[in-house]
């Protein structure tokens, strides 16, 4: 036993890639300190002191969606309770709303697969929020996004791609992930894009020069076998297009969710082992975000030390996760971010969608 974990740790200290087996083995060791002591050699070794955050504004469009995925709370039925479309206007007055934030510098936009939108109804959003605002960088639309607008307009991912860019879209986000294996998502989102639809997507935004960013939602009905599948999948895709920016963990809440009987929430053990390990595996990632909306601050805090470089952002108004029942605030201010990354011992860094410094405090 201690000779299989000589042998992983000797990997990961010569730069040796780890295989599967030593993904379920690091997941299952219990040594929770030496894996975050490794991660944060090689966060170290990779990446330096650095912190990187955003001051960013998140405007989801919608949440009326077609799909209905098991594990969430912010899709709806048109019909439903607090169901919501932005119009334009909508749009530009949240963003205007955050722009009394002197350094704000980008936006996040994600929404439902809303059932009667067009594609060109959610292009013209984009376009319109650049045009007023073009200082903004936008980041937006998961893969799981781009696989729908690609299936309503009849379109190809290249044409749909090429449009977004067009209209003022810069990177790609990461949601939309899970877990990609068909078992899962078959299980709990059948709707939407399967796991090779998702690294479709991905792969042929990065063939037209646009980054995106990846994720894992952990924590409901996936194996451990299936997180390590999951990480090599996205590790391939990387291998091949060198286009994944960073790599987001989120952790399955489960309150108002159709699965809020069943699992209960990951703890702070899990989370920290999750991301200590993807770090690891992932060894072709330069980022690892912890997200302190799912987290919580304390515990993204503490991933600082275990593998993560990136703490998002001040988010503006966070709604997508506070439907689930997310325990943070639903912003945080500039100050803050930077005192939980000085405090863990690091160095802010205020910086763009493409992670372009704008500012090292
Ligand atoms: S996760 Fe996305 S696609 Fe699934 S129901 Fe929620 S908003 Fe819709």
């Amino acid at each position: 036993m201690f000779g299989e974990y000589n042998a992983i740790e000797k990997k990961i200290l010569s730069g040796e890639r780890l295989g599967r087996e030593d993904g379920v083995r690091l997941f299952n060791s219990g040594a929770l300190t030496w894996l975050g002591a490794l991660a944060d050699h090689v966060r170290r070794e990779k990446c330096g002191e650095l912190v990187y955050y955003n001051v960013n504004c998140h405007v989801n469009l919608t949440n009326m969606c077609v799909s209905r995925c098991k594990f969430c709370a912010f899709g709806r039925d048109a019909d439903a309770r607090g169901a919501y479309a932005m119009t334009i206007e909508q749009a530009i007055a949240t963003v205007e709303d955050a722009m009394r934030d002197p350094n704000m510098s980008g936006l996040h936009v994600v929404s439902g697969l809303h059932p009667t939108w067009a594609f060109e109804d959610y292009l013209s959003i984009v376009r319109a929020l650049h045009d007023r605002f073009p200082t903004l960088y936008i980041k937006g639309f998961t893969g799981v996004e781009l696989t729908h607008f690609a299936k309503i307009s009849g379109r190809s991912l290249e044409e749909i791609l090429i449009e977004l860019k067009a209209a003022g879209l810069q990177a790609i986000a990461g949601g939309g992930a899970e877990i990609l294996t068909d078992r899962v998502r078959n299980e709990l989102c059948p709707k939407k894009a399967t796991a090779d639809e998702w690294l479709n997507a991905a792969r042929v935004a990065h063939r037209l020069g646009i980054k995106s960013n990846a994720s894992m939602l952990y924590g409901h009905i996936e194996t451990i076998e299936e997180r390590v599948e999951h990480l090599i999948r996205l590790r391939e895709l990387q291998d091949e297009t060198h286009g994944f920016q960073t790599f987001i963990c989120f952790p399955f809440l489960p309150k108002n969710t159709a699965l809020e009987r069943e699992i209960k929430q990951t703890s702070m053990w899990d989370d920290l082992r999750t991301m200590a390990v993807s770090r690891l595996m992932l060894d072709n990632f330069d980022h690892i975000k912890a997200y302190w909306v799912m987290l919580t601050v304390p515990v993204a805090q503490v991933a600082l030390s275990f593998g993560a470089n990136d703490i998002d952002g001040t988010v503006h108004k966070e709604t997508i996760l506070h439907d689930a029942g997310a325990t943070s605030p639903t912003a945080l201010t500039e100050d803050e971010i930077i005192n939980v990354i000085r405090e863990a011992g690091r160095v802010p860094a205020a910086c763009d969608c493409n992670y372009k410094v704008l500012r090292l405090l």
